[in-house]
Formats: structure tokens, C-alpha cells, sequence
């Protein structure tokens, strides 16, 4: 009934681990989960897992904080794209975090590398699953400046302003939830979380990091997303059911993935 709509089983917390972590899901009634790939390389390996169980889904995509990989082209992901089981384009976006020596300046490569993503989703009519960091401005323009919202997407583990949600909305774009939203000092972001509508909302762990409150400090699974969605739905004032079964709904609307029924697991 839960869907964690980002997850990297593939990283070394949780790849070897993946039979208990899905007997942990299903105790948990953690139905589906989408995988989310980071590098080119990776993908052989995010795409497997999607390929192996009814119940995985696979992205397609190389994050922006990995330097020192395979660069994508558009028509490298819009090949990727059209595999079997790969639902969306990400995660990209742009990080602006650890900089170090670097000013904004000199990270042309990351918007040139979010570029390629946007134009492939736009492509391939896939949603784009967006990572942002310490540049929610940039991200904002270079989605309106690249037609984004004709692909449409996820703002993904958000953790930025009020005003960057109402700009991700307005894009048509949804927002998602992870395990930050449970923590002590995140009322903010819960602010946030009242406010994204109810349709527009997703939930994710992140794993394997940011586990939620009751589990935060230890490595993170997607069995834990139903504590993300008991604090969403306990401060947008809705029943936890009907909160799971809202954001599964907008999970297949988005990543056009069928309902649980339609899944032979
Ligand atoms: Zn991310
Ligand atoms: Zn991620």
C-alpha cells in the first residue's frame, strides 16, 4: 500500500541485502519501489534489480555530485528510456553544495549535464526525478528555460523553501517526502509538506540514507517510508490510508506504472 518512490538498492548499505529488505517491505506493506540510478555505470546493475522483481521500477541518469564518470548525451538516455521498466529520467538536477575551491561559476558542467537530462525526458515523455541543493534558483530557471513541464517530474527528498515548492507546482512538477520531514528540527519543511497538495504529493526514503525518526542514525531501507507518510498525513490532518493510497495514486499517474493489482508479485 506504501511506495517508496526513491531508493539506491543498488549501493553497497543494502545491495547484498536486498531478499530481507524485501521481506521487510512486505511486513510493512512497502508494495512497490522505485530504484534510482546515480551513474552510467551503475545502470546495468539499478536496471537488473527493476528487471528481477515485478515490484521494482528503475530511473535512468547520472546525479550531479558524481565527477569522473561516463557523461551522458541525450541519446544515450533516451535508449536507456526506453527499456523495459525504466519510468522516469534521473536523478539530476544541481548541487551547489560542496563546492570547495569552486565558485557557481565554474559548475557549467552540472547545468549542461541537467540540460541533457531535461531534453531527453522531453524526448522520451518520461518525468525527470530532481535532485536539488543549495541552488533551487538555477534549477527553478533552467527547468522553465528548458520546457521541463512538458516531461513533468519530482522535486525529490525536499528540503528547500515554500516558495521553491510553489515554483515546483507550478511547473506541474510533484514534490517529495523523505525521512527530514520526521526529524525534530524540520518544521519548516512539515510547513511545506501541509502545504504541497494532497495530488502533487510522493513519499521516499532516500535509502540508504536519511532514515526517519524512529530509525534515524541507522542505515535506511524502503520498509521505513511508512514513517514518512504517518508524519505527512498527521500534519496535512488526513487518515494515514487515505494518504498511502494518494500518493500511490500519484506515483502511477507520474511513472505510469500500473496499480497493484495489474502486478503479478
Ligand atoms: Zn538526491
Ligand atoms: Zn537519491
Amino acid at each position: 500500500m506504501f511506495v517508496d518512490s526513491h531508493c539506491h538498492l543498488t549501493f553497497p548499505e543494502l545491495h547484498d541485502r536486498i531478499d530481507a529488505i524485501r521481506a521487510d517491505m512486505a511486513a510493512a506493506r512497502v508494495d512497490r519501489a522505485l530504484v534510482i540510478c546515480t551513474t552510467l555505470e551503475e545502470f546495468p546493475r539499478v536496471h537488473a534489480l527493476a528487471l528481477r522483481h515485478d515490484n521494482f521500477w528503475s530511473s535512468a541518469g547520472v546525479h550531479p555530485d558524481n565527477e569522473g564518470v561516463e557523461e551522458p548525451t541525450v541519446d544515450r538516455l533516451t535508449a536507456l528510456a526506453a527499456l523495459p521498466k525504466v519510468v522516469g529520467i534521473g536523478e539530476t538536477g544541481l548541487d551547489y553544495y560542496r563546492l570547495g575551491e569552486r565558485t557557481v561559476h565554474d559548475m557549467q558542467w552540472q547545468r549542461e549535464r541537467f540540460r541533457v537530462h531535461i531534453r531527453a525526458a522531453r524526448q522520451v515523455h518520461k518525468p525527470l526525478i530532481v535532485h536539488t541543493r543549495s541552488a533551487s534558483d538555477d534549477t527553478l530557471a533552467m527547468l522553465r528555460e528548458e520546457g521541463a513541464e512538458q516531461a513533468g517530474g519530482v522535486f525529490h527528498c525536499f528540503t528547500e523553501t515554500m516558495a521553491v515548492a510553489r515554483g515546483a507546482l507550478d511547473l506541474g512538477f510533484m514534490v517529495s517526502f523523505s525521512g527530514i520531514v520526521t526529524f525534530r528540527n524540520a518544521e519548516d519543511l512539515r510547513e511545506v509538506a501541509r502545504f504541497v497538495p494532497l495530488d502533487r504529493c510522493l513519499i521516499e526514503t532516500d535509502s540508504p540514507y536519511l532514515a526517519p525518526v524512529p530509525h534515524r542514525g541507522k542505515v535506511n531501507n524502503p520498509s521505513f517510508v511508512p514513517h514518512v507518510a504517518a508524519t505527512v498525513a498527521q500534519v496535512k490532518g488526513v487518515p494515514l490510508e487515505e494518504f498511502a493510497r494518494a500518493t500511490s495514486a500519484n506515483f502511477e499517474r507520474l511513472f505510469r506504472v500500473p496499480a497493484p493489482a495489474a502486478t503479478a508479485n
